[in-house]
């Protein structure tokens, strides 16, 4: 199984418009961040987990050949906004694009994207097929466990693939849903940056969680530039922990 990470930061992206701190002046590449998204493949499957606003730009990036579903994890703008261009896959590949989403993030789709889902549809509009999206499932034999967790109070839907997990977003989770999350080799789970914050974990609150989960190796992704630069925070984190990048491809 391969991941590629085709973006890592929050839903500003690094650099933020304006901003002349040192992590949007740097020049190691590592500390420009894409809207949050990762690309999975196995089994000969393309999997890509949410599509905010770089989505072109990441299929683009990254040579994404053709997407299998979509699993999306909640209705925010920077998860979601950038899946009009699924229609390069309708066209190339002549059929409508799975997305699996909660129902509640399905009436955002609706919101947001009015004219896809209208009853009057002209020629070339992005065809998206709504898949519920509830507890595990299995996608064409691949089964995927299903984690709930909280952004503040906004339910999110984590994902477990074999023996690796993505959990973006994130404040708090329940016992029963850490259970799903035990002997993991590779735990990607976002931190926003080191001062606490309402409905995201912070750097601190994030190591206690990967302790306690005690996965072989963690990912930090979702970052502000306020996490600081890639090189220096990645020193003060424990041996099997890091920061996560845009293109960096994990194999297990
Ligand atoms: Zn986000
Ligand atoms: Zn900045
Ligand atoms: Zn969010």
């Amino acid at each position: 199984m391969k991941t590629t990470f085709l973006g890592t930061g929050t839903s500003q992206g690094i650099p933020v418009i304006t901003c002349t701190c040192n992590v949007c002046t740097s020049s190691d590449r590592k500390d420009n961040r894409l809207r949050s998204s990762v690309w999975i493949e196995t089994d000969g499957l393309n999997i890509v987990i949410d599509a905010g606003p770089d989505f072109r730009q990441q299929m683009l990036r990254a040579s994404v050949p053709d997407i299998d579903a979509i699993f999306i994890t909640h209705e925010h703008k920077d998860h979601i906004a950038g899946l009009d261009d699924v229609r390069a896959y309708n066209f190339k590949h002549k059929k409508p694009i799975d997305i699996y989403a909660t129902p509640q993030v399905q009436e955002a789709l609706k919101r947001e994207f009015a004219y896809v889902f209208s009853d009057n549809k002209y020629p070339g509009l992005p065809q998206m097929n709504l898949i519920t999206l509830d507890s595990d499932f299995e996608l064409k034999n691949l089964p995927i466990t299903v984690i709930d967790y909280l952004h503040y109070l906004l339910p999110v839907k984590g994902f477990r693939i074999n023996n690796m997990a993505y959990l973006t977003d994130i404040k708090s989770i329940e016992k029963k849903e850490k259970n799903k999350l035990e002997n993991l080799d590779i735990l990607i789970l976002s931190a926003l940056r080191k001062g606490e914050h309402l409905s995201h974990l912070s750097l601190d609150e994030a190591l206690e969680l990967i302790e306690e989960l005690n996965p072989k190796k963690a990912y930090l992704t979702h970052l502000s530039h306020l996490m600081g630069l890639h090189e220096e925070v990645s020193k003060e984190l424990p041996p099997n922990v890091f920061i996560a990048y845009d293109g960096l491809v994990l194999e297990n």
